[in-house]
């Protein structure tokens, strides 16, 4: 009787974003996730995920146009993203005044890859799931904000298997989830629970929460919700 979590996930399990419907609000300019500055939590747990490394390489699934990235790139590391919006990417080299290289990428039919001159930063124009560790190697740290809160609930082990399998047996990875009442918001972003996060990523991640705090803000309130939690994971790849 006091289960709630069930009857929760399923006002959300069933819906689905298609891509076209990202990429129409990338060309309506409906973008009101991204920040104008680099996120709080991977500010505050960068020595988290960092962890006394140089040279990290990090990997940003669906990450749109984040400043996080020229943020990381600027310290030293490496980045390397999944987008599927076109204008998205180009809007990023744009407004982070990098000059770039455009390249198919042959492993996949379609794909572009979307490289900063002075080679941190690249980006990959394609589905993430057909992205792949074949592609783009393997990474010490990886940045999840927007990505798996975004992804339609229905893909999340198959989301969880493919960043698994991205990670090096030293990497960190941070995700950034939300809890609200989804019974009041259809998402995305959508609710995600820690029992959500071990469901999918707990068979090959040690997972430990780091900060919980109160996200509520005016925005939500059109949406339909009068709070809104922000948790943020660590991940480490469980010891073999
Ligand atoms: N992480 C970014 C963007 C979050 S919004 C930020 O925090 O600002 C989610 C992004 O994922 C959108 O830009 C959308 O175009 C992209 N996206 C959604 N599904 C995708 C998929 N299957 N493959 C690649 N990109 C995708």
């Amino acid at each position: 009787c006091c289960d709630t979590s069930t009857q929760e996930m399923s006002a959300q399990e069933n819906r689905v974003m298609a891509l076209s419907e990202w990429e129409d609000r990338w060309q309506a300019g409906k973008t009101g996730f991204h920040r104008s500055e680099v996120h709080n939590l991977l500010e505050s747990n960068l020595d988290k995920v960092v962890c006394g490394r140089n040279e990290v390489r990090f990997f940003f699934p669906l990450c749109g146009k984040a400043i996080d990235m020229k943020w990381l790139a600027d310290m030293g590391h490496t980045v390397v993203g999944v987008e599927i919006s076109e204008k998205g990417i180009k809007q990023f080299f744009a407004e982070q005044n990098l000059a770039f290289n455009e390249e198919p990428v042959p492993a996949i039919p379609g794909a572009k890859v979307f490289k900063s001159t002075d080679g941190t930063i690249s980006i990959y124009q394609c589905d993430l799931y057909k992205f792949s560790s074949t592609v783009g190697g393997k990474f010490g740290g990886i940045w999840d904000r927007g990505a798996l809160v975004a992804i339609n609930p229905c893909d999340r082990q198959k989301y969880a298997t493919l960043l698994m399998s991205l990670m090096n047996n030293d990497c960190r990875y941070l995700v950034d989830t939300l809890e609200y009442n989804p019974e009041l918001y259809k998402g995305p972003p959508f609710f995600v629970s820690e029992e959500d996060v071990k469901n999918v990523f707990g068979g090959g991640c040690d997972i430990e929460l780091l900060e919980s705090v109160d996200a509520f803000e005016k925005k939500h309130k059109s949406w339909g919700l009068d709070s809104l939690t922000e948790k943020m994971y660590l991940l480490t790849p469980k010891a073999q």
